[in-house]
């Protein structure tokens, strides 16, 4: 009884939050369909996850490459009989995780220096793959303790960019945490008019299109802003 009131929380949650996602497209004259939807399942069960994954999601996010290990293991279709995912790194990563992290994740959202960059290019050379990335600018400077300076963003893509295995599809990022989400609004906009400018920059032979923003408590106004790609948590598995 207990697990099957769960399985309906996810569900039902999920549902909510398609919703809000198309009346915030709505409201600005966006196409719902151009947002993707990672679900961050850092902390959850696979148990929970496969229910999400019931319900539609296709892409799930975790922040700790040891724990993506563990359920990828688990979540695998054979093992589960379902759709394949993709896996997104949207937590700090090491240098010395940066081997195992190649082997299972689709798109790393937290890349956030040169040396990163350059680490992630060796490994994913050594297995024969090109790494879809993201880049993490920090926007919120006075919170958010990982991601590049916007200032500084521009002159490492550009390094990045001339990297083979490496292909930057876009930016990420972490906007302030504040109690009102209409707070993180000028952190949306800085990084939307950022991936704007790198993909006007002379270096660019392939555009990056992905602005990852938006969480729980702020992902209306991300969508508004331009977010092409939110990352929500608790609003799908908490009550
Ligand atoms: C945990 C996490 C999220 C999801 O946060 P919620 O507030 O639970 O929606 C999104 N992005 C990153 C990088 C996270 O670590």
């Amino acid at each position: 009884m207990a697990l099957l009131l769960f399985y309906k929380m996810i569900t039902q949650n999920l549902v909510e939050v398609r919703k809000r996602i198309k009346s915030s497209c709505a409201k600005i004259g966006r196409d719902p369909e151009e947002i993707r939807l990672v679900v961050v399942t850092k902390g959850r069960s696979p148990k929970e996850i496969k229910e999400a994954i019931e319900a539609g999601i296709t892409d799930i996010g975790e922040n700790k490459v040891q724990e993506a290990l563990q359920k990828y293991k688990y979540l695998a279709p054979s093992t589960y009989n379902l759709a394949p995912i993709k896996w997104h790194m949207v937590g700090h990563l090491q240098t010395n995780k940066v081997k195992e992290a190649v082997r299972i994740f689709d798109l790393i959202q937290s890349v956030d220096s040169l040396k990163l960059a350059l680490e992630i290019d060796k490994q994913a050379a050594k297995i024969g793959k090109i790494q879809d990335v993201l880049i993490q600018v920090n926007v919120a400077s006075e919170l958010s303790k990982f991601g590049l300076k916007p200032d500084e963003t521009i002159a490492v893509i550009e390094k990045i960019r001339e990297l083979k295995n490496i292909n930057l599809k876009g930016l990420m990022a972490i906007a302030s945490l504040a109690d009102n989400p209409e707070q993180a609004r000028p952190c949306f906009t800085m990084l939307r008019q950022l991936r704007d400018k790198i993909n006007q920059a002379p270096s660019t032979k392939h555009p990056a299109p992905i602005l990852s923003m938006g969480m729980s408590d702020d992902f209306e106004v991300a969508i508004e802003e331009g977010s092409n790609m939110v990352r929500l948590g608790r609003v799908v598995f908490e009550g």
